[in-house]
């Protein structure tokens, strides 16, 4: 997936909620579960295969009907096809699993009756509690930690940029790292944590700048660069892993 099209500002109107539904149709001669997407913002059909679900999704915008989307959708069949065999394997939160954290190879040691809920021992997690509980204390915990790295850090970008942000917000969005509403709500996804420092580091300068241009203009960019003055490197790397991280959990 493009990351400029993952890192797009939001903006909040009246407008209807985007609706999904899931249809099974031929594709490469196998019968495939592809996500259709009405989303009444879209500009045009966009074709996407979503690390998290595993399944090609497909974005319609407004007037646009199921028959052109599958229409489209078969002429870049042997793109989703590759895209999709191409897929980082899934990482299911499990006792023993290795998972990235802040860039670094962790282990997932369950002891159920050590202290607290998650902590950070040498190359481990110690993850305690019931093993039913494990994956969604292990996501907490990167969230809580993703939200403690990300808060300092836009109020610090933005201060340099005379701006403050309104609020901060951490959440699963399945197809961006960051988004900054009209009204300077910034929200970022938790998986950001699991990234290196420095790319969490870029997309929060990213979306800080949102706050002083709404688009991705030159001037934008001038911005980023003032706070984060590599983002072309932290840019290609989300473009080659990002999707990794979508597969983990
Ligand atoms: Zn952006």
């Amino acid at each position: 997936m493009n990351f400029f099209r993952s890192l797009t500002q939001s903006r909040r109107t009246a407008l209807p909620a985007p609706t999904e539904t899931r249809v099974t149709v031929p594709l490469n001669g196998q019968e495939t579960v592809v996500v259709l997407r009405r989303h009444p913002r879209a500009r045009r059909l966009k074709l996407q295969v979503d690390g998290k679900l595993g399944l090609p999704v497909l974005t319609l915008p407004p007037g646009v009907s199921e028959a052109e989307g599958l229409s489209f959708l078969n002429r870049n069949a042997g793109w989703t096809q590759k895209r999709m065999e191409t897929l980082p394997d899934k990482v299911d939160l499990a006792p023993g699993v290795i998972m990235p954290f802040r860039g670094r190879d962790f282990q997932i040691d369950h002891q159920p009756d050590a202290r607290g809920t998650v902590t950070v021992d040498g190359d481990r997690l110690i993850v305690s509690g019931g093993v039913d509980h494990l994956s969604r204390r292990v996501t907490d915990f990167c969230k809580k930690e993703a939200k403690a790295a990300i808060k300092p850090l836009a109020g610090q970008f933005a201060a340099d940029l005379n701006r403050k942000p309104s609020r901060i917000s951490i959440r699963d969005q399945r197809t961006r790292w960051g988004s900054c509403a009209s009204n300077g709500d910034l929200s970022f996804s938790w998986r950001l944590i699991l990234a290196p420092p420095h790319i969490l580091d870029y997309v929060v300068a990213h979306e800080v700048a949102h706050l002083v241009h709404m688009n991705h203009s030159p001037a934008f960019w001038k911005t980023v660069e003032q706070i984060y003055p590599d983002y072309d490197r932290a840019r290609d790397w989300l473009g080659s892993h990002g999707t990794r991280l979508h597969r983990i959990g």
